[in-house]
């Protein structure tokens, strides 16, 4: 690990002759100028994006980092896997490796490396080599119905996923189990002006054969559908839809997704296209005088119908009506009320979003069924999750992610910076308490009960006279004295919009549009269309539509905010119970660039990360701590007074090695249970003596 050059920066930043934030930024912009995307803070790997493919992820390259230590190599993404892989063998506990950093900053890509790392490592048997292939094969899959380009990332993940493998005792792969968090559904029916839908449709489009897409009434021109044509973004230059295409059903292939399946996938994301180019015109009836809809033209909804193996009036009528039940007990009865244009094309695209997250849904439960052990051993989790997220305009999806991204942030926190300096007091070491920005009262803004946002969300949601404007009444009214919250009200702040408000989040302000808020919470979709979907004669598509159970019927529905802050909460609580790793995507430009690091963009991330902090704690304290026992018995060699034999404890033994090599006092100092290092170099100086003595 030490340098080859000063060139190159230091490998680690607590080996920084200074810790300030030019120093750290310095050294991080040497490494990526130099070629060195990695660079440690004791465990943590920091990653800078390169944009560019680098040879350094070849077999030879993970054959050289397996079962070698960190400081023995330059820092890479490996040597954490690594290290990750070694702790559960050896401690047989569970792991996890948690991948943050905002949009387009390289988390899918280093979950992938790490995925990789570990199949190849772990895989000796033929049985072992099958698993790890269905694992690997998830990724191309998952990511072709759950990643899409955005202005951030050509292949920006659109859904949380947490990916466990589980190994048996000796470490080889039996399995793994995929929770996935929140798809953003709302992509399907509309997105910002560059960006494109799920990029399944596109590979759909362009790999299928052309009697294939006559069969599902598809033409291969995407701009003839007008969900994907709205937002004016097809080809793009670094994605090769064909050959993604060919990937996925080589994917489906490998995890055994059968040739009946795949043809209802194919069905349901035909369906969704002509779902979009349905449109609805105003009929009055003038006998009664009421108005009425219907849909304009007749040939997509056919195409719809025939692809959801529904009839085409039943359709008709649950898209441009609504049932109402009126009366109670025997007088009860249901009554036909007609939608207005408008109320009908909300309930098309809620088809069209509830068809798509279903879809994604049963495969991630199909791939689960798939790849799912019953055998029970220890697990390495991946969380790869959508990184914080400005844009012009933020809606509900947004606050979802950056709140995520809020409650990892405060994970860290808790972990390394407070659990850090909670340790060296619990080991009652001398200790000069180093401030972080907690960002614990955002967190609590968000989901406290019961008046943190996502409750009052659900709140106005119950109430019928509710409006998006009303919710926005009421948060500004609740928090208006909170640090982190601000509306044009409460700071008269003109570049806050009035549907909007704002949120001081860890990583930077986010301006928030309520528009929309209450309907995306609430997730309707009509009881009739549900009806008409149950009535497939698909059987995938049926099931994507269970009968509600009657203990559900009177519950109300968990709302979708509800719904991620309990899965977050959720995660956490998984997390907890893992040792955890951690990986800190920086972004280095916006442009995509390889061979360019903004220094501002970069500043920005370092700071929000906390990631000086980290050096701080990490190195005004100590950058290696371990129990006496460890240390005895590696390096009891190194010493007459310990080797061959010894009488006293492991913490007289530690101090024995320590006298022997004339190591000063300053370099360390001894805990209750564990004996704790200041420099690496000191540990690299044993790590080495101990090398030449074997
Ligand atoms: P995130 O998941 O954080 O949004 P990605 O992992 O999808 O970001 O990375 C965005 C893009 O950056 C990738 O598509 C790839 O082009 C590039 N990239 C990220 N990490 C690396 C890497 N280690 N080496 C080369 N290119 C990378
Ligand atoms: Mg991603």
């Amino acid at each position: 690990m030490i340098p080859k050059s000063k060139a190159e920066g230091v490998p680690d930043f607590v080996l920084l002759n200074q810790i300030t934030e030019n120093a750290f930024i310095e050294n991080l912009i040497t490494r990526h100028k130099t070629d060195n995307i990695y660079t440690y803070i004791g465990d943590v790997v920091i990653s800078s994006n390169p944009f560019k493919k680098m040879n350094i992820y070849n077999e030879s390259d993970i054959k050289n980092y397996n079962g070698r230590y960190k400081y023995e190599m330059p820092p890479h993404i490996y040597a954490l896997a690594n290290d990750a892989y070694r702790s559960m063998r050896q401690n047989q506990e569970k792991q996890c490796v948690i991948i943050s950093g905002e949009s387009g900053a390289g988390k899918t890509e280093a979950s992938k490396k790490i995925m990789q790392f570990l199949t190849f490592v772990s895989s000796k048997s033929n049985e072992g080599e099958r698993i790890s292939k269905m694992l690997l094969e998830s990724n191309p899959l998952l990511e072709a119905f759950g990643n899409a380009k955005t202005l951030r990332n050509d292949n920006s993940s659109r859904f949380g996923k947490y990916m466990e493998m589980q190994f048996n005792p000796v470490g080889s792969p039996i399995g793994g189990k995929i929770t996935n968090y929140l798809l953003e559904k709302s992509r399907v029916v509309g997105r910002a002006n560059g960006e494109r839908s799920f990029h399944i449709f596109y590979q759909m489009l362009k790999g299928l054969s052309q009697s294939k897409l006559n069969e599902l009434g598809l033409t291969p021109n995407a701009s003839s559908y007008d969900y994907l044509k709205k937002s004016g973004c097809f080809d793009v230059s670094t994605i090769d839809d064909s050959a993604d295409f060919k990937a996925v059903i080589k994917a489906m292939e490998t995890l055994g997704l059968k040739e009946n399946d795949q043809n209802s996938i194919w069905r349901i994301l035909s369906a969704i296209l002509h779902i979009g180019n349905i449109s609805f015109v105003e009929t009055s009836e003038q006998k009664t005088g009421t108005t009425t809809v219907r849909v304009a033209d007749q040939k997509p909804l056919a195409a719809v119908s025939q692809c959801l193996k529904t009839d085409p009036h039943a359709l008709s009528m649950a898209l441009c009506y609504r049932s109402i039940s009126t009366g109670v007990g025997k007088r009860c009865s249901v009554i036909s009320v007609p939608m207005d244009v408008a109320q009908a094309t909300f309930s098309r695209d809620a088809l069209a979003k509830a068809l798509y997250e279903r879809l994604f849904q049963w495969l991630v439960s199909k791939i689960n069924t798939i790849i799912n052990s019953p055998e029970k051993g220890p697990v390495i989790g991946i969380l790869d999750i959508y990184g914080f997220e400005v844009f012009d305009t933020n809606s509900f999806e947004q606050l979802n992610i950056n709140y995520c991204n809020e409650k990892l942030q405060q994970l860290f926190i808790e972990l390394t910076l407070k659990s850090e300096q909670e340790e060296y007091i619990r080991e009652g070491i001398e200790w000069q308490n180093i401030d972080y920005f907690n960002n614990k009262p955002i967190c609590e803004l968000i989901e406290k009960k019961p008046m943190g946002l996502v409750s009052l969300l659900d709140e106005a949601c119950l109430i019928a006279k509710s409006t998006d404007e009303t919710f926005l009444q009421s948060i500004c009214k609740n928090f208006e004295k909170n640090p982190h919250f601000q509306s044009y009200q409460s700071s008269r702040d003109r570049s806050i919009g009035d549907t909007c408000f704002r949120m001081k989040h860890y990583a930077g302000d986010v301006t928030y549009d309520v528009r929309g808020f209450l309907d995306k919470n609430k997730d309707t979709l009509f009881g009739d269309l549900i009806t008409c979907m149950q009535s497939s004669s698909d059987s995938l598509i049926n099931g994507l539509f269970p009968p509600t159970r009657p203990e559900d019927s009177k519950r109300r529905p968990e709302t979708a905010g509800s719904q991620f802050r309990n899965a977050m909460n959720a995660l956490i609580t998984t997390l907890l119970a893992c040792s955890p790793h951690y990986v800190r995507c920086i972004k280095s430009n916006d442009n995509k660039q390889a061979g360019i690091i903004d220094e501002e963009r970069v500043r920005h991330q370092v700071r929000y990360l906390g990631l000086l902090e980290n050096v701080r704690v990490r190195r005004a304290g100590f950058a290696n701590r371990q129990t006496y026992e460890r240390f005895a018995t590696r390096y009891k060699m190194l010493s007459k007074a310990t080797w061959p034999t010894f009488n006293g404890n492991a913490k007289q033994a530690t101090e024995a090695i320590l006298a022997a090599h004339n190591i000063k006092k300053e370099e360390y100092r001894m805990g209750k249970t564990k004996i704790f290092i200041r420099n690496p170099t000191t540990l690299f100086y044993f790590e080495e003596k101990r090398e030449s003595e074997m």
